[in-house]
C-alpha cells in the first residue's frame, strides 16, 4: 500500500516534470522564427533571381546585337584580318560565349586548333535556337539555355546563309548571388534562434512567475494555511481570473474547514447533555427514587426521552454524512405526492389534538413525481416540523401542494412566525445553523433539519428556497417534476 503511493507520488512527480512552459516557448518562437526566416529568404532568392534573370536578358539582347554587328562587320587591322581571333577577343571583352555556327551545330568560329577539340557540343543547343527563332518574329532571339543565357541569331557571312551567331551569358552570377543570400539566411536564422532564447526565456519568466508563486501558495493552502492570497494583478486577465478563482477555492475551503471545527464542537456538545442528563437520573433513580413508583417512572421517562433524542441526532448526523458523501444511491419510485403529503401530515395529527395547532391544509389530487419516498418524507417532515416550532402565536401553519404549470408542481408549509433575517437566509441551510433567538419547539430539532433538507434535495436536482418576511413568517417550498402515474 505504502510502495504504491510512493510509486503514485514519483510517477506524479515525473509528470510534474514534463515538458517546461519555457522549452514550448522556446521551440514555438524558434519554430515561428525559421518559418518566417525561410519564407522571406525564399520570397528574397526568387525575386533577386527574377530580376537578375531579367537584367542580364536586357544587357545580353544589347551586347548580343553590338557583337552581332560587330562579327559580321571585317576584323578590325590589328587582329590581321583573323575572324576567329577577332570574335576571342570580343568574348573577353563581353565576359559572353560567342560562337558561329554551322547548320548542324558544328563550330565555324572562332576556330578550333588543329589539336583542340571541341569545347562544346552544340547539336542539341542549336535545335533549341532554331527552334526559338522559329517562334519569333524577329532575327534574333534571346532565351534561357542549359548553362547559359543565350542570345541567338541567324547571320550570313562570306555569302553563306544558314550560319548562326550563338551569344551565351553565363547564370554564374545568379548562382553566386543565390549562394549569398544562402549564406545570409543562415546567419539571421542563428541569430534569429539566439533571439528566440532570449525573448522566450524573458516571457516564460514573465509567465511562470505568478504560476510558481501560485503553486506554492497553493501547496500552503493544502497544508491548512488559510491565510495565503493570491495575487495575478500584472499578469493578465486570465492570471486576474485564475488568482479569483484560488481565492474563491481558500474561503469555500476555509468556510468548509470552519463549519466542520463547528460541527463537531457542537455534536459533541449535543451528545453530552442528553449523556449527562440520563446519567443524573439513573443515579437519582439509584439514589432516591427507585422505590417510589412514581417518581422512578418519571425519571426513567425523562431518560427515555434523552435516549430517543441522542438516537435522532445519531440518526441525523449519520444521515448528513452519508449524503454528503454520496454512498447511499437514492432509490427513486414514483410517488403520489398528493397522497404521501396528507401521510406525513398525519404524524403531526397529536398537535392539533393536544396542542391546539392548526394546520391550513391545500393538496390537489394526482400529484405524481419520480423521488426517494423515505427521503422525501423526511423533508417534508423537517420543513412542517420547523414551521410548527416556528410559527406565531395563533398556531398556524399552512400547508399546500398545488400545479404551478403543465410539468411541474409546489410544496409549500407557511408560518406565521417572526420569519428570518435577511442575511441569515442562506446561512440556515448549513449545519448545525441556529438563529441566535432560542425557541421553546414542540417539535424536536437537532440543528441539522435544514441541511438535510437541502442535502436530499440538491441530490434530488429540484428546486427549492425559502421566502420569509421577518414578523410575518416564512414560506419553504420545493418544486417537484410532474412524472405520470404508472
Ligand atoms: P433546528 O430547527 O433543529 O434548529 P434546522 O436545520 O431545521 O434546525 O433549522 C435551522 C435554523 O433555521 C433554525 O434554528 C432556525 O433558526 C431557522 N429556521 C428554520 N425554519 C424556520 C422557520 N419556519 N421560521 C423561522 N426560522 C426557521
Amino acid at each position: 500500500m505504502e510502495r504504491r503511493r510512493a510509486k503514485q507520488k514519483r510517477n506524479y512527480r515525473k509528470r510534474q516534470r514534463g515538458t517546461s512552459i519555457y522549452f514550448l516557448l522556446w521551440a514555438a518562437f524558434s519554430a515561428l522564427a525559421l518559418v518566417i526566416v525561410l519564407l522571406f529568404s525564399s520570397v528574397q532568392r526568387m525575386v533577386t533571381v527574377q530580376t537578375y534573370k531579367n537584367e542580364a536578358a536586357r544587357s545580353l539582347s544589347e551586347t548580343g546585337k553590338s557583337i552581332e554587328t560587330a562579327v559580321l562587320s571585317e576584323p578590325p587591322p590589328v587582329f590581321g584580318g583573323n575572324r576567329s581571333e577577332y570574335i576571342r577577343y570580343l568574348s573577353g571583352a563581353y565576359d559572353v560565349n560567342i560562337f558561329i555556327l554551322g547548320q548542324n551545330g558544328e563550330i565555324l568560329f572562332p576556330r578550333i586548333p588543329d589539336s583542340g577539340t571541341a569545347e562544346f557540343d552544340f547539336t542539341d543547343e542549336l535545335q533549341k535556337l532554331k527552334a526559338e527563332l522559329a517562334q519569333s518574329d524577329t532575327s534574333s532571339v534571346i532565351y534561357e539555355g542549359e548553362q547559359e543565357y543565350v542570345y541567338g541569331a541567324e547571320i550570313s557571312l562570306y555569302g553563306e546563309t544558314e550560319m548562326y551567331l550563338y551569344v551565351g551569358k553565363s547564370l554564374r552570377l545568379i548562382e553566386a548571388a543565390s549562394g549569398q543570400i544562402a549564406v545570409r539566411t543562415t546567419f539571421i536564422a542563428v541569430f534569429v534562434f539566439v533571439l528566440a532564447f532570449a525573448v522566450s526565456s524573458a516571457v516564460s519568466g514573465w509567465l511562470t512567475k505568478p504560476i510558481s508563486e501560485m503553486t506554492r501558495k497553493t501547496r500552503l493552502l493544502a497544508q491548512g494555511n488559510f491565510d495565503v492570497d493570491f495575487h495575478g494583478a500584472d499578469y493578465g486577465q486570465e492570471m486576474v481570473e485564475l488568482a479569483d478563482t484560488l481565492n474563491f477555492a481558500r474561503d469555500e475551503l476555509s468556510k468548509a474547514d470552519r463549519m466542520q471545527k463547528e460541527l463537531i464542537a457542537n455534536v459533541s456538545h449535543d451528545f453530552k447533555t442528553p449523556l449527562t442528563m440520563i446519567k443524573g437520573y439513573a443515579s437519582m433513580i439509584m439514589e432516591i427514587s427507585g422505590d417510589i413508583p412514581e417518581k422512578r417512572n418519571k425519571h426513567a421517562q425523562v431518560i427515555v426521552d434523552e435516549a430517543d433524542r441522542l438516537a435522532s441526532l445519531v440518526a441525523d448526523v449519520l444521515d448528513l454524512s452519508k449524503l454528503h458523501s454520496g454512498i447511499q444511491e437514492l432509490k427513486t419510485t414514483t410517488v403520489d405526492m398528493s397522497a404521501y403529503t396528507r401521510e406525513v401530515l398525519d404524524r403531526f395529527a397529536y398537535l392539533r389534538e393536544t396542542q391546539g395547532y392548526v394546520f391550513e391544509v391545500e393538496i390537489e389530487d394526482g400529484l405524481f413525481a419520480n423521488v426517494d419516498e423515505v427521503k422525501i418524507g423526511q423533508v417534508l417532515y423537517n420543513l412542517i416540523g420547523n414551521a410548527v416550532n416556528y410559527t406565531g402565536e395563533d398556531k398556524k401553519v399552512f400547508v399546500s401542494l398545488k400545479r404551478t404549470d403543465e410539468t411541474t408542481f409546489r410544496f409549500a408549509v407557511k408560518d406565521t412566525g417572526v420569519g428570518i433575517k435577511q442575511e441569515e437566509i442562506s446561512t440556515i441551510w448549513d449545519r448545525y445553523y441556529r438563529s441566535s433567538e432560542m425557541h421553546k419547539r414542540p417539535v424536536k430539532g437537532t440543528g441539522l433539519g435544514l441541511s438535510i433538507v437541502k442535502a436530499v434535495l440538491q441530490r434530488h436536482g429540484l428546486h427549492f428556497g425559502v421566502e420569509s418576511e421577518l414578523g410575518k413568517g416564512s414560506t419553504f417550498f420545493v418544486v417537484f417534476i410532474q412524472t405520470e402515474e404508472e
